[in-house]
């Protein structure tokens, strides 16, 4: 449901395709060592939602009259075990369940959920476990029972407090709705995010402002804001809606840093906004290329060893990846890939360059076990371009190499022609 939390959207895996894919039982020398093993988040999918949106591409399905929760428990539990021995003794720091709208299923499948992953694995005593939810009122009375369960952090996709916005969306629920599901979610934890969109069809900077500061006055510790834009695939892109001008987007990006700063926040990555205490620790570790085990349809794996870094994607279709999880052959997962030393800088400075401290040049080498030295020519380009700070024990874009961001991580590919660009 957000791009931030699903790692599908954090790593464009296609691109890296290019590059020989590589099976497990085709080893290869990588050339480096790591001297320790990164903090391991887990991601829990589940595919379906009540209604399919016509602006999303992720892996989410409309769900059947009658959602398979106890196969799709099944499933997870055998998906779970088969990945077991990759991360024997190593303790989960934060678990995301999302989706589709995780917050379909019963609280009794949920509670289920969280005791077979607990069962399974060591977690840390306070750990962070995040739960998408949407504001429909049969999902927002589920709250206080997921809390209960030991979730601890809930993320609603109001995308929206304008009915109009939120018809032209496709979405299933009206800003009533999303004001007594934050309400509701408030009472129930003590960490709230909320997903909301700008530049939808028909707004205006002045409905945008609007919007921010009902979120901002709901009492929620983190927002994260995602410009509405048309991807592939999806009824937006087949049939685009007409939306708000350069200018008017430049406007609502002013309002954005304004109100934000004006609340005492701050915007920590490039859509999430929060003080350093209420900052998403599930999404920091994608950020800081910390590992991630990933769970059910379509869900992506990045996990280290003491000698190399894999990342591995699992079948997308919701049926299919039930079946083939549950006959315990492996045939769930549709493709491992080592990284080479070559894709690493990339892979690393991908993620890193969203944070707006960026990260130290040491974690760079902890996290990759390469040297700092591989980054010596692209970092060149980029402190020539004033792309990023001349601090040399930090990795970090100037607020030019932000606005420009992709241009400034393509710097990172290990392909000449990208630093052409
Ligand atoms: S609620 Fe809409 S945007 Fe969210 S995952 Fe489902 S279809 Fe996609």
């Amino acid at each position: 449901m957000t791009a931030s939390a699903n790692p599908h959207r954090v790593i464009p895996i296609a691109r890296q395709d290019a590059k020989s894919p590589v099976s497990m039982s085709q080893p290869i020398k990588t050339g480096f060592a790591l001297e320790a093993l990164p903090p391991l988040s887990l991601y829990i999918h589940v595919p379906w939602c009540s209604s399919r949106c016509p602006y999303c591409d992720f892996n989410a399905h409309q769900a059947p009259d009658e959602v398979p929760e106890a196969q799709y428990l099944q499933a997870l539990t055998a998906d779970l075990e088969q990945a077991l021995p990759l991360i024997w003794g190593r303790q989960i720091h934060t678990i995301f369940i999302g989706g589709g709208t995780p917050s379909l299923m019963s609280t009794a499948t949920m509670d289920q959920l969280i005791a077979m992953v607990r069962a399974r694995l060591s977690l840390w005593p306070d750990a962070e476990i995040t739960i998408e939810a949407n504001p429909g009122t049969a999902e927002a009375k589920k709250f206080t029972a997921f809390a209960a369960s030991g979730i601890n952090r809930l993320s609603i996709g109001v995308q929206s407090f304008n009915d109009t916005h939120l018809k032209a969306l496709g979405r299933g629920h009206d800003a009533k709705q999303a004001s007594t599901a934050i309400e509701l979610g408030l009472r129930a934890f003590d960490r709230v995010n909320l997903d909301l969109m700008y530049g939808l069809p028909g707004q205006t900077a002045s409905q945008w402002k609007a919007e921010l500061s009902t979120a901002l006055s709901m009492g929620v510790q983190h927002l994260s804001l995602y410009q509405l834009t048309l991807e592939p695939q999806t009824v937006f892109a087949k049939f685009p809606p007409t939306l708000p001008d350069e200018d008017v987007l430049s406007e609502m990006e002013a309002q954005i840093e304004q109100a934000i700063s004006a609340h005492g926040w701050d915007r920590y990555e490039i859509s999430a906004y929060a003080t350093v205490k209420e900052r998403s620790r599930h999404n920091l570790n994608y950020w800081t290329f910390g590992d991630y085990l990933g769970i059910g349809p379509g869900a992506h794996s990045k996990l280290s060893f003491h000698d190399r870094i894999e990342r591995s994607v699992r079948t997308r279709n919701p049926e299919q990846w039930m079946q083939s999880a549950t006959r315990q052959d492996g045939s769930h997962i549709t493709e491992t890939r080592r990284l080479s030393p070559a894709d690493l800088p990339f892979e690393f400075m991908l993620n890193a360059l969203r944070l707006r401290q960026g990260v130290t040049t040491r974690l760079f080498e902890e996290r990759t076990g390469l040297s700092r030295l591989a980054l010596s020519a692209p970092m060149q380009l980029a402190l020539e371009r004033k792309m990023m700070t001349s601090d040399p024990s930090q990795l970090c874009a100037t607020e030019l190499g932000w606005l420009h961001l992709n241009t400034l991580q393509s710097l990172f590919l290990d392909d000449e022609a990208a630093h052409e660009g």
